[in-house]
Parts: structure tokens; C-alpha cells; sequence
């Protein structure tokens, strides 16, 4: 059986150092033999490209970690493996997760020359005060410099941003959202900080803002970004979209490689649940798939496609009861602004 196109997600997991907040898996410095660690890659690409067969790639993501610490040597033997494999379509969107302490120009003009047109960069915040308070290794300017010299290059440039820090109220984040308005961007994240219990931060008492002031912030942001929220966390305009996440949020078909990655492969018409890094291989059911669908579309704007099997698991009665927080239209379902600040409560009483 022919089978269908698969996006790939490579997990890359090791940082410079470890951030005070991050609960990501992923280790510290010293870093890995980084050959050994890139066999272990090309092996995993190897054994998809023969399962699948050589099926069309339009996304690749290096998502980690700090996949911009892997030696450019080590990335071109994984971009040759993936192109022996699998068929990545001229405008495949090819994306690197960058800390700016880890790549310079010239790294980043080698990383263009092999196929990368996509940066997403770690920025966090804007003044280096806070950027140590999060225990980040670069600079503000830093950050700067680095998106400025990938949007130089032509790249399509993303950074990720952090609200909600000890101290924050509307008024800072209003005056971050201005900041980064400035910077020219067409897609930018932004994250409430959570406290994970095993992270340093879960071990301080910090003076965290209460819920309602992050409510207040996460409305501040719709309001004095100049760009548009088409996920939770995501803004962007239109055609500035990560293709990549799209296709997640949509329920389609990816591969996860590398330890701790996750992906979702379609194979002879099963839907299985996949771990890079030699991990499980389970097939999935049609109502765990519609959960699924449910959980990452309802994340976006646009909603979730109420195709039968999420149809047979929503509860309709409670929807057409809270327009408020969901509406349906287009044959999508969709939380409205109100629906997506309590979004987990909401997906909760949807599902049946
Ligand atoms: S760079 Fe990212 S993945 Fe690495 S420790 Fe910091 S937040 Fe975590």
C-alpha cells in the first residue's frame, strides 16, 4: 500500500546549560559525542525511510534542546540521510530551534546553504536582567543580532517569548508586546512561564502573578501584538503559519526521531503512537485518535474538523448549551476568546 506524506520532528536533547524553569528533556553540557549521536539518527531515518518507503516530507522541524548546538558536519550527514530517504519537495519548510549563544553568521549561512529557511529563536525576554533571573546564557542583544541577521538572509523567522515572570503585570507585558513589535517579525510564541516541580524554580518560593492577572496579561497580548493569534501561543500572519505544527495540530501524520521524540505514524491505514530513539510502536484507537484531534485543534484558532470519529466523541448537547465558550461553523468546531482562556476546562466537558 502506498502510504501517505509524513512530516519529521528530530529531537536534539542537549543545552548549553540548563535553564531554571525548563522541565523538556533534555541535558546539560558537556555535550554528546556527537557523532555517535548523529549515527543513531541517520540509523532511526534509515529504518522510516525503508517501513514507509520513500514518502513525501513537506516539513522537517529540529526542535530540542538546542538542536543549533549539533556540529554543521553532523547536520549535513542527517539532511543527506533525509534526503536519501524520504523525497523533501522543493519548499519543504526545513526549521531549526536556535539559542542565540549557539550560533553565529557564518554557522547560520552554512545551515541556509543546506536547506534550512525557517529559525525559531529562543528569546525569552528583552532585558538581560530577567534573562539571567530565567538563568538564559545569551543576551538580549544577542537575540537581536541573531534574528536580525536571519531575516537579512531571507529566512522565515520565529522567537519565542516568556509572560508571567515573578513581577510582571499588563502594563510590562503591554510594553514587551510594543518591543517586539519593533523587531519585525510575522511569527512570534508566546508562553506563560508554568512552575514544573522538578526545575529549580519548582524548588524556589516564587511570588508567581495570581491567575487573574495572567488572564489579564494573555488578553493584554491579543490586544498590542501586531500580529494575529492563530494558536494558543502562536501569532502570526497568515502566510507566516509554522506548516509544521499546522499539520500536528490538524491530527496529520508525522515522525518523531531522536530520544524523547514523539509522532504519530499512519502505516497501512493504522494510526500508531511512535517514540524516537528506538522507543514504543503502539497502534492507536479511533476514539484515542479523535481525543487526540481534539486536544491540539481546539488549541487553535480555527478549530477542530468534525470528521465522524470526533464527531461520535463530542458532547453536543453541552456545546449547542455554551456558545460562550465553543461555536461550530464550517463543519469545525472552535473555542471563542472566552473558551480559549479556560481552554483544558472546556475540552474536558466537551469529550463524552
Ligand atoms: S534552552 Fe530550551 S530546552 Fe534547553 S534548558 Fe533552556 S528552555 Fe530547556
Amino acid at each position: 500500500m502506498k502510504q501517505c506524506a509524513h512530516n519529521i520532528y528530530i529531537h536534539v536533547p542537549f543545552c548549553k546549560s540548563k535553564c531554571k524553569y525548563c522541565a523538556f528533556f533534555s541535558r546539560p553540557c558537556p555535550c554528546p559525542d556527537w557523532d555517535r549521536y548523529t549515527e543513531s539518527i541517520c540509523d532511526e531515518i534509515a529504518y522510516f525511510g525503508q517501513k514507509l518507503g520513500k514518502v513525501l516530507v513537506p516539513t522537517v522541524f529540529f526542535g530540542g534542546g538546542t538542536p543549533s548546538l549539533v556540529p554543521q558536519v553532523n547536520m549535513l550527514r542527517i539532511i543527506s540521510a533525509l534526503k536519501k530517504y524520504f523525497i523533501i519537495p522543493d519548499g519543504a519548510e526545513i526549521t531549526l530551534e536556535a539559542n542565540p549563544a549557539t550560533i553565529d553568521k557564518d554557522k547560520l549561512s552554512a545551515l541556509q546553504q543546506m536547506g534550512f529557511n525557517r529559525l525559531s529563536v529562543g528569546v525569552q525576554r528583552l532585558d538581560d536582567n530577567e534573562l539571567q533571573f530565567l538563568g538564559r546564557t545569551h543576551t538580549a542583544r544577542d537575540a537581536f543580532e541573531l534574528l536580525n541577521v536571519a531575516m537579512d538572509f531571507g529566512m522565515r523567522v520565529s522567537a519565542d517569548f516568556i509572560y508571567g515572570i515573578p513581577g510582571d503585570t499588563v502594563e510590562s507585558i503591554t510594553k514587551m508586546c510594543k518591543q517586539i513589535n519593533t523587531i519585525g517579525l510575522t511569527h512570534c510564541s508566546l508562553y506563560e512561564l508554568t512552575i514544573e516541580k522538578d526545575t529549580p524554580f519548582g524548588k524556589m518560593n516564587l511570588d508567581m502573578p495570581k491567575n487573574e492577572e495572567m488572564a489579564n496579561m494573555y488578553l493584554a497580548i491579543s490586544d498590542y501584538l501586531n500580529l494575529p493569534r492563530y494558536e494558543v501561543s502562536n501569532y502570526a500572519l497568515f502566510d507566516s503559519h509554522c506548516r509544521h505544527n499546522e499539520n500536528i495540530w490538524d491530527g496529520g501524520a508525522y515522525i518523531g526521531i531522536g530520544q524523547g521524540a514523539a509522532g504519530r505514524i499512519l502505516l497501512d491505514g493504522v494510526w500508531y503512537e511512535q517514540s524516537g530513539g528506538g522507543g514504543m510502536f503502539n497502534p492507536l484507537s479511533d476514539g484515542q485518535r479523535a481525543i487526540e484531534k481534539i486536544l491540539t485543534g481546539m488549541r487553535t484558532v480555527c478549530g477542530c474538523r468534525l470528521t465522524q470519529d470526533v464527531k461520535n466523541v463530542i458532547d453536543i448537547d453541552w456545546v449547542n448549551a455554551h456558545p460562550e465558550y465553543v461555536q461550530v461553523s464550517d463543519n469545525r468546531i472552535y473555542a471563542t476568546a472566552r473558551g480559549l482562556l479556560i481552554l483544558d476546562n472546556v475540552i474536558t466537558k466537551l469529550v463524552k
